[in-house]
């Protein structure tokens, strides 16, 4: 049955990577997908649910190396948002911290892959109807290229307002292939917004590759050319995913999709051309 993905976790080395969800949401795939024909997706109903609606985690990552604990990304936070064929729901996340027995103030580091409203919102939690930060121990990091979009006035700042607002004093910003810590180098894939960054994790000669919202649906695995109605540069998108497959299909290298349905883990392998995802259950 398709459903956003629950808490899993891999282990690679020393490093634990959890995927700590927050909620879901459901689109119509040919509203996602604006250059798809429902046709398009006759050969891939099983990504779709009962109404023909794609699934999308959504939900955040706490990695656990031996020296750190760092949370990648913090979900949208409580509230529903409903726009045309768009619903989506969160609120999970510190609920699943509590579960594993952490609190807010042991994560000491903070890297948002970008600052879309499902992945940063959640950061700001209302208190008395006063936005705080939760995180009161953490460092907060993005690569510069995303924050400074905001720079420019017209860059939309709907459902994020708060969470910039926090970041502000306390945001350090990133460059591309800069480590974040020995083990974790960011690598740069713009085009679902200006600064987009996914990770590059590595232990002991195994390597996970935390994409983001570089792919929204496993079906750009096989279809890295549709492009999703949330990429801001579609064609810079596209090469995004295009040097991802290639990272991805590499040995020993393990995907991680933020929006993937039912897992968020998984490896690519390429058959005559073809890229196919493997997902873990
Ligand atoms: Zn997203």
């Amino acid at each position: 049955m398709l459903t956003a993905a629950p808490q899993q976790h891999i282990t690679i080395g020393t490093i634990r990577i959890t995927y700590l969800p927050d909620g879901y949401a459901l689109f119509s795939p040919t509203d996602l997908f604006p250059a798809t024909t429902l046709a398009d997706w006759h050969p891939y109903q099983h990504l779709l649910n009962p109404d023909g609606q794609l699934v999308s985690s959504v939900g955040a990552y706490l990695i656990q190396t031996p020296n750190h604990t760092i949370l990648v990304d913090a979900g949208y936070g409580p509230g529903q948002y409903i726009e045309g064929s768009i619903f989506l729901q969160g609120g999970e996340l510190l609920p699943g911290l509590k579960k594993m027995d952490l609190t807010p103030s042991d994560i000491d580091i903070v890297f948002f892959t970008h600052l879309h409203s499902d992945h940063v919102r959640g950061i700001s939690q209302k208190i008395n109807d006063k936005p705080i930060l939760p995180f009161s121990n953490a460092r907060f990091l993005v690569r510069r290229a995303e924050w400074q979009r905001f720079a420019n006035p017209a860059e939309s700042r709907f459902d994020v307002e708060d969470a910039l607002k926090l970041l502000e004093p306390r945001i350090e910003l990133v460059e591309e292939n800069e480590f974040i810590i020995p083990e974790i180098r960011v690598l740069a894939t713009p085009g679902h917004t200006a600064g987009h960054s996914s990770l590059l994790i590595s232990s002991s000669n195994q390597r996970a590759i935390l994409l983001g919202d570089t792919f929204h649906s496993i079906v750009q695995f096989e279809h890295p050319t549709w492009t999703n109605s949330f990429d801001h540069d579609p064609e810079l998108a596209k090469k995004s995913r295009q040097h991802m497959l290639q990272e991805l299909a590499k040995p020993a290298t393990i995907g991680i999709g933020t929006h993937l349905a039912n897992s968020v883990f998984g490896h690519v392998t390429l058959t005559q051309d073809k890229y196919q995802w493997h997902m873990y259950q």
